[in-house]
């Protein structure tokens, strides 16, 4: 059912083995997607590079999304493997510490600037950049949290920058929807990563966020990836414009 054999696509976003973005690649890769995963930057290589051991097809590139430079050449490299490509996973989110750990009227305009171009603008100019080369119906995903909608504790600044991203999500659903590309963003709930463990007491995040869901279990990397690969097959062919909850039902009671 979720045969993936025959898609080709790029997942931009690998931190270490906890990120979204390498669950994402590992079962994207087991269905039979042929992929390219890029990191940010050296630092991380030798976090990333190992990783290659457990999905051998997978081909890694190193890419920081806020330089043009090595945006194309990070399509230059895609065009060049792939030809055409059938999905773009973005899972990329950035804010200096000393910005997102204050309150958001304290930000500094360089903080916010950087943390909108790396968590947001990159998604759009990634879509840009591809746009030449998608299949028709192609599937673009951005991860997104529910601070968008609500003043989440601690989230600061990285509240109406997820907002932006949303709302971005739905404009090129609508730019984008007449050749048949669909473009989506799951919401995850509170998970340990890298990038999860900059923001303050997160720890009761996750622990309140277990307690009052629904579902009342332990939230994955694995089933972010899971509704991922929904939205890269073809059964998710009518779905576009939309942010997509993977948090055991916490958005709807918390
Ligand atoms: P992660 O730290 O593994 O991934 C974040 C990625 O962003 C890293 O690979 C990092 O290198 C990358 N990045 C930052 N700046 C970059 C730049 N300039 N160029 C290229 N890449 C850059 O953490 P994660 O939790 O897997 O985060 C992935 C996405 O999921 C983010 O958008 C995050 O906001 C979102 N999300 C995470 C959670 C959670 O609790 N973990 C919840 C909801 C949404």
């Amino acid at each position: 059912m979720y045969d993936l054999k025959g898609k080709k696509g790029l997942i931009v976003g690998v931190a270490n083995q906890h990120s979204i973005a390498f669950s994402c690649a590992k079962i994207l890769d087991r269905q039979g997607a042929m992929l390219i995963a890029s990191y940010a930057n050296e630092k991380a290589a030798p976090f990333v590079l190992p990783l290659q051991d457990s999905v051998p097809d997978v081909l890694f590139k190193q890419c920081d999304v806020s330089c043009d430079e090595q945006l194309a050449n990070l399509i230059a490299f895609t065009q060049s493997t792939f030809g055409k490509i059938d999905f773009l996973i973005h899972s990329v989110a950035f804010a200096p510490l000393q910005d997102l750990e204050g309150r958001l009227i304290d930000a500094h305009r360089e903080g916010v600037q950087l943390a909108m171009d790396v968590s947001c603008l990159s998604f759009v100019r990634l879509v840009r950049l591809l746009e030449p080369i998608l299949n028709p119906s192609s599937s673009l995903i951005t991860m997104s949290y529910l601070g968008s909608t609500r003043a989440v504790k601690n989230y600061g600044l990285m509240g109406p920058i997820k907002a932006a991203l949303e709302s971005s999500v739905r404009y090129m659903a609508l730019e984008l929807g007449q050749q048949g590309h669909r473009v989506n963003a799951i919401s995850p709930g509170p998970i340990k990563t890298r990038a999860a463990s900059g923001l303050k007491d997160f720890e009761q995040l996750l622990e309140t966020s277990e307690l009052k869901s629904p579902l009342n279990r332990h939230l994955s990397i694995e089933d972010v990836a899971g509704t991922a690969l929904f939205l890269v097959s073809d059964l998710s062919k009518a779905i576009t414009g939309g942010i997509l909850y993977v948090d055991n039902g916490y958005h709807a009671v918390g």
